[in-house]
């Protein structure tokens, strides 16, 4: 059986070949300059942490990646599809303290084990542009960036309650606390603590990055609803109550309706935020977050009330860790004192409770238990009062309380009676403008970003903390502020920087007296806000990239990533696009045009990971299976946006079918060849048959490109046109298909199959005699007139029930299909003895007979 050995697929043999020799061409995946008169198509995967090892998830991003960076290249456009390492973190530093490794050591040791990986999976990056972001030709620029936000008044430094992780001994943004634990350990709780921090200003584009949502129609809504959330604009107004001492010595308790309003100048008053101001007349107390400051005051001198406020704060740190504040059991404390509604001068109680957060808002809020649900709740329990003054538009005086809709109309309001919610809000909020106690407001759940961290491996902040100057900027002159590589990695808690005497001690660029470095690092995230922009100019040593270069090539064309990234990663990227926008570096507004979010890859239900056992490895399926099968099953068996369950038996599927592939070309090439030159003429019969089935599958595999992503049904298709060529191997092998269809099939196939097997397409296409390399080679196009059925296959139904297939001419109309459908022996035979009620023809696709 020498010839059936010979005639074994090997990808063990096939791929590594073709690696040489793409390796012997770096400029293969290379990007062209702007003037090539290509049109430009900017293709991303999200770089990866270096960790060492790719997992599937990785394989799965890439493939996806990939495939559309080839069908681009085949397209003809000027693609860029670079890779690099988002190489600071944590891990490194663990690793240090396990192996007694160095962080760089370890880092550029796994990107160079990665890389390894990448290669053999035959992914085409322009590896030129290759960025590690831990390099100092990179950070230098993200200390750039944060220089110039400084001046900006974009970043400041203030002292804050921080998230942080006993276990990483750092701190955490909001972002990286996940149901109230470590991101990174997640059964480790977060704490509280106090200490002078680094921040970003993203408030500040707050509405900017909620508007800009709107635009990226490209982007999935999953990930936009979420922003849209993280982000957490709220419309209202401000109000002040005052302290009632201040009132009664004005001018007494007694005031009701709307007199006096606004003439309490003076005293302390407590700003309140409310979306419902119209509802102002129904507040019965106002609550006060336990960290307010006016609480301070009052538990100053009352041991008691000071121990209840303790239990409240307690509740609420408990509650904050758990991830569940917002379903926090409430519970408040009188405080004894008194607030005066500056509206009406109605006297209410200040009480405390554990569901007020001191830093929504104002901390403060005014409780209207008859129109708010979390309101009536807590008057209920405490028995304080609860009144109506909205009523339902329709349903006369009474509604049941809560009646919380703003579809309503104002009652014992005194002179707002009448007004509708909205007309209300207006007015109610034109008065608190003009008499000074309020004001109509705007505000975002979204903070500040939080940027330092106490670890080792990340970038330093280039401020230097002077004695007699204060905070100095490192000049830009003195960049990239280098991080020390010989540093030994404790556990000791703060800033390893701050150990490291030849990085901490300095001299002042202002007063050239002895000053101290700033030890933090910067939160990594910094790193990925930019990343992509660094790609188009990776190698200039003067700016972070050409301002036209990246003109040329932004935003991104299509982004590809995981959904876990959808509000640190493209929130804090978005955030940076608009700043260097603002720097006059870029015009665009957002990075990147569409993002598409893959879904993971799973193994028996449930996640891969090392402590359930069920990790597969990429190196394992490429050893069996090869990596054109590995890369291919990835696409296929799972619509991309869906999670993938992870099964061999498919892999070596998919490697059988590449094999027939690979037989069918070996089997019929050098037929194929002979009709090279030769035009195909008027094909008919078995020819017109085969073709017309390989146009469908080119016109159903590049509408998937452009939009729907189906790779899965695109790798069906592909299988299913190899199934019908093989079905007719009889007639090709007795000469019946001419030459030059044989090859315009096997050639075709061959390019239907380059984005996704890349190995198998470069081997077949010089299998065929083709010259240069299937990537450049341009992507078929659809003969419509080919693709064209000339007769439909159409079901007949009795009563909904499949009874027969009639054959009709692709065009006929409803009439002649449905006279094919009463012809046919099959439907008559079921029809005896019965009347046709009704009959339904779905032209092209279905007639339904309805019989009695
Ligand atoms: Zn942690
Ligand atoms: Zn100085």
């Amino acid at each position: 059986m020498a010839e059936e050995k010979e005639l074994r697929y090997d990808p063990a043999a096939i791929e590594p070949k073709w690696q040489a020799r793409w390796a012997s061409e770096p400029k293969m995946y290379a990007a062209e300059p702007a003037d090539c008169g290509k049109p430009k198509y900017y293709v991303l995967e999200m770089l990866p942490y270096p960790s060492g090892q790719l997992h599937m998830g990785h394989v799965r991003n890439y493939s996806i990646g990939d495939a559309l960076a080839r069908h681009m290249w085949m397209r003809g456009y000027n693609v860029l599809h670079p890779m690099g390492w988002d190489a600071f973190g944590l891990p490194a530093e663990n690793a240090a303290l396990k192996n007694n490794t160095p962080p760089r050591e370890w880092t550029l040791s796994n990107i160079a084990a990665m890389k390894v990986q990448m290669d053999r999976l035959g992914l085409g990056y322009d590896w030129a542009r290759e960025i590690a972001t831990c390099l100092p030709e990179y950070y230098r620029w993200n200390q750039w960036f944060f220089l110039r936000m400084y001046e900006k008044g974009l970043v400041y430094r203030k002292k804050s309650k921080v998230n942080w992780c006993p276990e990483c001994a750092t701190v955490l943004a909001n972002e990286q606390v996940v149901d109230g634990c470590c991101w990174r350990h997640d059964t480790t709780m977060v704490d509280q603590r106090d200490l002078v921090q680094w921040f970003y200003r993203i408030t500040a584009y707050a509405q900017e990055l909620l508007d800009g949502l709107d635009k990226l129609d490209g982007w999935p809504e999953k990930v936009r609803t979420m922003q849209r959330n993280w982000i957490g604009r709220s419309e209202g107004t401000e109000v002040d109550f005052f302290l009632e001492e201040q009132a009664t010595r004005e001018q007494g308790n007694e005031g009701t309706g709307t007199k006096g309003l606004g003439t309490r100048e003076q005293g302390a008053r407590i700003r309140v935020f409310t979306t419902r101001v119209d509802t102002i007349f129904g507040a019965t107390s106002v609550q006060l977050a336990p960290q307010h400051a006016l609480v301070a005051e009052f538990t100053a001198a009352n041991a008691e009330l000071k121990a209840q406020v303790d239990e409240l704060l307690d509740q609420q740190k408990k509650a904050r860790e758990a991830g569940d504040l917002g379903a926090i059991e409430k519970h408040g404390v009188p405080t004894g004192r008194f607030a005066i509604n500056p509206y009406n001068g109605d006297r209410v109680p200040i009480w405390v409770a554990n569901y007020i957060l001191a830093d929504y808002g104002t901390g403060a809020i005014m409780s209207v238990p008859g129109h708010d649900q979390r309101d009536f709740e807590f008057a209920t329990k405490y028995g304080l009062d609860i009144r109506q003054v909205i009523r339902p538009v329709q349903d006369g005086e009474s509604a049941e309380l809560p009646f919380c809709s703003e579809d309503g109309v104002l009652v014992n309001s005194g002179e707002f009676d009448g007004m509708s919610c909205t007309e209300a809000q207006k007015k109610l909020q034109e008065i608190a403008a003009g008499s000074a106690f309020g004001e109509s407001k705007v505000i975002f759940r979204l903070k500040d970003w939080g940027l330092s961290r106490q670890r080792y491996w990340g970038t330093p902040i280039p401020m230097i903390h002077c004695e007699q100057c204060g905070l100095v900027q490192v000049p830009d002159e003195q960049l990239p502020v280098l991080l020390p590589e010989q540093i030994e990695i404790t556990q000791q808690g703060g800033s390893p920087l701050s150990r490291v005497p030849d990085f901490l001690n300095t001299t002042c660029p202002k007063c050239g007296g002895a000053a101290k470095r700033e030890t933090d690092t910067m939160d990594t995230f910094v790193d990925s806000s930019w990343y992509f922009y660094r790609y188009t100019d990776a190698r200039n040593d003067r700016e972070p990239f050409h301002p036209a270069t990246a003109q040329y090539w932004f935003p991104i064309d299509q982004y590809i990533g995981g959904v876990e990234h959808a509000i640190l990663h493209l929130i804090y990227s978005r955030f940076w696009t608009k700043v260097m926008r603002d720097l006059g570096l870029i015009v665009n507004d957002e990075p990147a045009r569409r993002l598409f979010t893959q879904g993971m890859v799973i193994k028996d239900g449930a996640k891969m990971s090392k402590s359930k056992g069920n990790v597969v490895s990429p190196d394992e399926m490429i050893k069996k299976y090869g990596a054109d099968a590995t890369r291919m099953y990835a696409l296929f068996a799972a619509p991309p946006d869906r999670d993938l369950d992870w099964q061999e038996d498919g892999v070596a599927g998919v490697s059988r079918f590449l094999g027939r592939v690979w037989r069918l070309a070996d089997k019929y090439a050098a037929l194929a060849r002979t009709g090279r030159d030769h035009e195909i003429e008027a094909p008919s019969g078995l020819s017109l048959k085969l073709l017309r089935k390989l146009h469908q599958t080119i016109a159903k595999i590049t509408q998937d490109f452009e939009g729907r992503w189906h790779f899965n049904t695109c790798v069906a298709a592909i299988m299913e046109l190899v199934n019908e060529v093989q079905a007719t191997d009889g007639q090709l092998a007795a000469g019946e298909v001419a030459a030059p269809v044989v090859l315009e099939l096997l050639r075709t196939l061959v390019l239907l199959l380059a984005p996704f097997a890349p190995y198998l397409a470069a081997e077949l296409w010089e299998t065929l005699g083709e010259e240069g390399g299937v990537l450049r080679a341009p992507w078929p196009q659809s003969d419509p007139d080919l693709a064209r059925e000339d007769e439909l296959e159409i079901p007949v139904q009795i009563n909904g029930k499949l009874v027969a297939v009639v054959t009709v001419a692709a065009g006929a109309d409803g009439k002649a299909i449905e006279s094919a459908a009463l012809a046919d022996e099959k439907v008559q035979a079921r029809m005896a003895g019965k009347t046709v009620a009704k009959i339904v023809v779905v032209p092209g696709k279905l007639v339904n007979l309805v019989v009695k």
